[in-house]
C-alpha cells in the first residue's frame, strides 16, 4: 500500500524494539539480562488490582466520558493540587490512555507544522517521534556535562518559530532531578518568550535521598496558565500495562485534548480507570516499598559505575543511570558498542543516541539486585577488566 510520509518517517520505539530483541533471546534459550527497558518489576498496588477485578465482575463496563469518569478527574484533581501545590478542577484533567497518549494528544493540540519545540537534552525516545507526528519540529538542546539543564543552549536555540519547550524531570534517560531554580530558570524563560511549557512529571513520585521534585506551576503563579503536566499511573503505581495517564493543564487545552480523544481513540478503558482511582486513594504502602527498593537497587549500581571510573550522572529519581561511556567507545557509536555487548555478554543496554547523547548508554535498575549484578560483572568482563 502506498502509505503516507506522516507514518514513514516515524522510527520504531527504541526502547521497545530492545525489549522485544531481549526477550525473543531470551525466548530463543540465550541468558540475557536485560537493563534495557524502563518498566517497574513490582505488582500494582493489591487495591487497583481489586478494582480492576471488582469492575470487570460488576458487569458495569461501559464506556465513560471522553475525558474520563468524573470521579476519576475529581480524584486527579485532587491528587495534582495536593502534590503541585496548586489548585485544579476536574474540568483542568483529561484522562487519557497512557501518559504516551497524553503526550501526542497535547502536541496535536498545541502545534502547527512548521512550529519548533526545544527539547531539552537527553530525552526520552518517543518526544521526538511525536513531535515529528505533529509536523513540527523538535529541536533538541545540549544540556551540561553531568546531564543538568543549560538555560544559555536554550536562549540560544530559540527562533520566532518556538511554540514551546519540552523538558521531563525526574528525567528518563539520566535519572536527574532538576532543583526548584533550575525549574524557575525555565519557566521564567518560557514567561519571557510567551512559550508552553510541556512538563513531563511521570516519575515524580520516583524521587530518592529526600529529594523532591518542582513543577513548574509550583515557582511561578502566572506559569499555570501556558504549562502542560503530563503524567500517569504506569511508573507511580507499577501499572505499565493499564495504560492509563492524564493532562492537567488550563481548561482551553485540556478542552481540545478531550475533543481530539473523543474522535481518535474514544473514552479511556474504564477498568484500568477503575484501577487508577483505586492506586489514588491509597496510600499503598507498597509504594514506599518500591521506592526504598529502586534507592537501594540505584545505590550498587551507580557505585559500580563508578568504581569503573564512569561518570554518572547524579541519579536522584526514576529508575535509570546513564553513564558516560566515551573511553570505552574505541570509535564505535553506543549503538554499535549496545549491540556487541548484547551480543557477547548478553547483557541489554540502551544507547544513549536514542535519547539524543550518544556518548552514553542508559541502564535501567527496574530489575533485582541479583540481575544487576551479573550486569556489573558482564560489564566489567565485556570491558577487560
Ligand atoms: N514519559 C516518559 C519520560 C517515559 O519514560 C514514559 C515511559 N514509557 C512515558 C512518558 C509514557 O508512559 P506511559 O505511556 O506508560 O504512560
Ligand atoms: N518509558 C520506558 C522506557 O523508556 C518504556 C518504553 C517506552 O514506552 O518507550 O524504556
Amino acid at each position: 500500500m502506498r502509505l503516507t510520509q506522516r507514518a514513514l518517517c516515524l522510527e520504531l520505539s527504541v526502547t521497545l524494539a530492545l525489549d522485544a530483541r531481549a526477550k525473543a533471546m531470551r525466548a530463543a534459550g540465550r541468558d540475557v539480562v536485560s537493563m534495557a527497558v524502563g518498566e517497574p518489576d513490582f505488582r500494582a498496588p493489591e487495591a487497583a488490582q481489586a478494582a480492576a477485578v471488582e469492575r470487570v465482575r460488576s458487569g458495569n463496563v461501559r464506556y465513560t466520558a471522553a475525558g474520563g469518569a468524573p470521579e476519576l478527574r475529581s480524584a486527579l484533581a485532587a491528587h495534582v493540587s495536593a502534590t503541585r501545590h496548586v489548585p485544579y478542577a476536574p474540568e483542568e484533567i483529561a484522562v487519557c490512555h497512557s501518559a504516551k497518549h497524553a503526550l501526542t494528544a497535547a502536541h496535536l493540540a498545541l502545534l502547527e507544522p512548521g512550529d519548533e519545540v526545544l527539547v531539552l537534552l537527553p530525552a526520552w525516545v518517543s518526544y521526538f517521534e511525536i513531535i515529528k507526528l505533529t509536523g513540527a519540529t523538535a529541536v533538541p538542546v545540549a544540556c551540561l556535562p553531568d546531564c543538568r539543564p543549560d538555560i544559555e543552549a536554550m536562549r540560544a536555540a530559540l527562533t520566532p518559530r518556538t511554540r514551546a519547550l519540552l523538558f521531563n524531570s525526574p528525567n528518563n534517560p539520566s535519572g536527574v532531578v532538576w532543583t526548584r531554580s533550575e525549574v524557575e530558570a525555565v519557566t521564567d524563560l518560557a514567561l519571557e518568550r510567551d512559550l508552553a511549557l510541556i512538563s513531563d512529571e511521570i516519575y515524580r513520585a520516583l524521587v530518592y535521598d529526600g529529594v523532591v521534585n518542582t513543577s513548574p506551576v509550583e515557582v511561578r503563579a502566572d506559569a499555570r496558565a501556558r504549562t502542560v503536566i503530563v503524567d500517569g499511573a504506569s511508573k507511580a503505581f507499577a501499572m505499565t500495562g493499564y495504560r492509563i495517564g492524564y493532562v492537567a493543564g488550563p481548561r482551553d487545552l485540556v478542552d481540545a485534548v478531550v475533543r481530539l480523544n473523543s474522535q481518535m481513540t474514544g473514552a479511556p478503558n474504564t477498568i484500568s480507570q477503575a484501577a487508577y482511582r483505586a492506586a489514588l486513594e491509597g496510600p499503598p504502602a507498597e509504594l514506599d516499598t518500591m521506592r526504598a527498593t529502586f534507592q537501594e537497587r540505584r545505590d550498587v549500581l551507580a557505585n559500580g559505575l563508578r568504581a569503573l571510573d564512569f561518570a554518572v550522572p547524579e541519579p536522584k529519581g526514576a529508575f535509570y543511570c546513564f553513564p558516560d561511556v566515551s573511553s570505552v567507545l574505541d570509535g564505535r557509536s553506543s549503538t554499535a558498542f549496545c549491540e556487541e555487548l548484547l551480543e557477547r555478554e548478553a547483557l541489554a543496554l540502551v544507547p544513549g543516541s536514542a535519547f539524543g547523547l550518544p556518548n552514553h548508554v542508559r541502564f535501567s535498575y527496574a530489575t533485582d539486585l541479583a540481575n544487576i549484578e551479573t550486569a556489573l560483572a558482564r560489564f566489567r568482563r565485556f570491558l577487560g577488566r
